[in-house]
């Protein structure tokens, strides 16, 4: 047995001294898969180290569209291979996050806690031995070796190199492990001195190769030639490894992940190298930036709320509007498409690469959130609204789902005002939250203005004047009207007071009138809805009854 041969031995004794499965056996099972030509494969592989992060649903759903619309695969791994920064519970949150926003995972960990696919385990953690194997394989080929340099030393190198503004890193005269004598190295392993396992690298940073990116075209960078650690002293091994290891294994085709990978690129294209395996394309996307006075910053996990997904369901964005909102963050062209084909599912909507090319990172804006979510509200049926507004509340405000249930029928009549017909359609509903609002009036035990208060509202108007019209409303009012009956009633009444019955009547003589039509109109419409814009003021009477009409008209007159 030679040095080499000893070496591995010894390593396997300590750090992996189970029976480990034989390459060949792995590769037969993760077979290539059979799809369609142009299929493609993608994954969203999060750590679970806390809440989805809205940019972690941005990639999944970029990285699910451009699968699913190739008739591909998108799947769910789970990169648990940092147990120290692990939060209990975070897989499953990922998992039931996804399904809350309709990312359709094929693979993966389900929301209920089980796995799905013929690729797994999904969960890095339950994947040691799978590593471990292919980790003694670039240790018998020289391409690994154990490094027994403390956590102290490393930081020591990294202050004298930051001193000597040198490249930071493993490499070079650096790595003094790669050049310790097999000896040396057989006497450490058996005194037990913890170690963990470095790649040999090959490269050569003067040396510069092409590196090709979905998102950023093609780029110059130099070779990789630092030793990163392969496996760590725990037996689990880093990212570097353990994803190249799966992305092999489990027939990923395209990688959409974060910018702060950018820089590794080189290194993951030397392991595939090393294990003869096709790389999958990447694409590096930048995050999710916010304006925060005046300058650009990325959305940050411990400072901004928003940037959990929780924070949309918390405020009660319907779960479609938020994917509208981020496909339109990741294709510009998304908007006019939607202009285009108002009733189509977002699921047809095809996301493109060169579309996707950002490199300065999508700016979040919450205007432009609230006006597509208005949108998305708006396509919505009065029972929709309905139903996905009760569920919202069962979960964040009781009180207002106590309200909706007991009165179901009502509510629904009031969400179906201006919704669902040909005329003008209601867009004041951005999230679920808005809708206490939308129903307090309607409700007697919540519209609690006093006669003085809705009489301020109507400062403008001639004071004299109110109490008439209401009262000749009053007088004429049938609750069997159709609506162009109902207005030619009020155009009467506003004649008969000096009010144009029309803007176009008024434009024409403004001297003699008082106001026009609409500021008739304007007084039913505070002394009903204490609220001087409200959706169509005919509806609202037809849903509201004829007996709340008179009674709160007649509060005025
Ligand atoms: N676990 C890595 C992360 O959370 C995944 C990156 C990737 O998608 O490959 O950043």
């Amino acid at each position: 047995m030679d040095e080499r041969e000893k070496i591995v031995q010894e390593v396997r004794a300590r750090m992996f001294p189970e029976i480990l499965p034989a390459i060949h056996d792995i590769e037969k099972n993760y077979p290539p898969r059979h799809l369609p030509a142009g299929a493609r494969v993608t994954r969203i592989a999060p750590s679970p180290t806390g809440f989805l992060h809205v940019g972690g649903l941005y990639t999944a759903l970029i990285s699910e569209r451009l699968a699913h619309q190739t008739g591909g695969i998108f799947y769910l791994r789970i990169e648990d291979t940092d147990k120290k920064r692990e939060v209990p519970g975070a897989s499953a949150l990922i998992a039931a996050s996804l399904a809350q926003y309709g990312i359709i995972i094929d693979e993966g960990q389900t929301p209920a806690g089980q796995e799905i696919g013929p690729y797994g385990p999904y969960t890095q953690s339950a994947r040691a031995p799978i590593y471990a194997a292919y980790i003694k394989s670039l240790l018998e080929r020289g391409l690994a070796y154990p490094c027994f340099c403390t956590h102290e030393e490393t930081e020591a190198m990294r202050a004298q190199q930051e001193l000597g503004r040198m490249r930071l890193g493993y490499y070079g005269r650096w790595a003094v492990c790669r050049t310790r004598s097999p000896d040396d190295v057989l006497e450490a392993l058996k005194k037990n001195t913890p170690f963990a396992i470095r790649f040999r690298s090959p490269g050569d940073f003067n040396n510069k190769i092409a590196v090709v990116d979905l998102l950023r075209g093609t780029r110059e960078l130099s070779e990789n030639d630092q030793d990163i650690v392969l496996m760590k002293s725990d037996g689990l091994p880093t990212y570097h490894l353990a994803h190249v290891v799966d992305d092999h294994l489990m027939g990923t085709t395209h990688v959409i992940r974060g910018d702060e990978w950018l820089s590794s690129v080189t290194l993951h294209m030397q392991l595939f190298e090393m294990f003869s395996w096709i790389p999958p394309q990447y694409g590096h996307i930048a995050p999710i930036q916010k304006m925060d006075g005046g300058s650009k910053r990325k959305l940050s996990k411990r400072h901004d709320p928003e940037a959990s997904v929780s924070f949309y369901d918390e405020r009660g964005y319907p779960p479609a509007a938020v994917i509208e909102y981020l496909l339109n963050l990741a294709n510009s062209n998304f908007e006019d498409w939607r202009r285009a084909q108002p009733d189509e599912d977002s699921r047809t909507f095809i996301l493109t690469f060169e579309k996707l090319a950002n490199p300065s990172g999508a700016l979040f804006d919450f205007m432009k959130l609230n006006d597509i979510s208005k949108d998305v509200v708006a396509r919505f049926s009065a029972e929709e609204v309905y139903e996905q507004g009760v569920a919202w509340a069962r979960r964040h405000n009781s009180g207002l789902a106590e309200r909706m249930e007991r009165n179901s029928e009502y509510t629904q009549k009031i969400f179906g005002i201006e919704r669902g017909g040909t005329g003008k359609i209601r867009k004041d509903i951005a999230k679920w939250s808005d809708l206490k609002g939308e129903l307090e009036y309607f409700f007697d035990d919540s519209f609690q203005e006093s006669r003085a208060e809705l009489l301020q509202i109507l400062f403008d108007s001639e004071q004299d004047d109110i109490k008439k019209i209401i009262a000749s409303f009053l007088d004429g009012y049938d609750e069997g009207d159709a609506s162009h009956a109902w207005f030619e009633k009020i155009q009467e009444i506003a004649a008969r007071y000096g009010y144009a019955k029309s803007a176009k009547e008024y434009k024409a003589d403004p001297e003699t009138y008082k106001g026009t039509v609409a500021d008739v109109a304007k007084i039913f419409r505070v002394a009903l809805t204490g609220r001087t814009q409200t959706p169509d003021l005919y509806s609202i009477m037809q849903v509201m009854g004829k007996e709340r009409v008179l009674k709160r008209l007649s509060a005025l007159a």
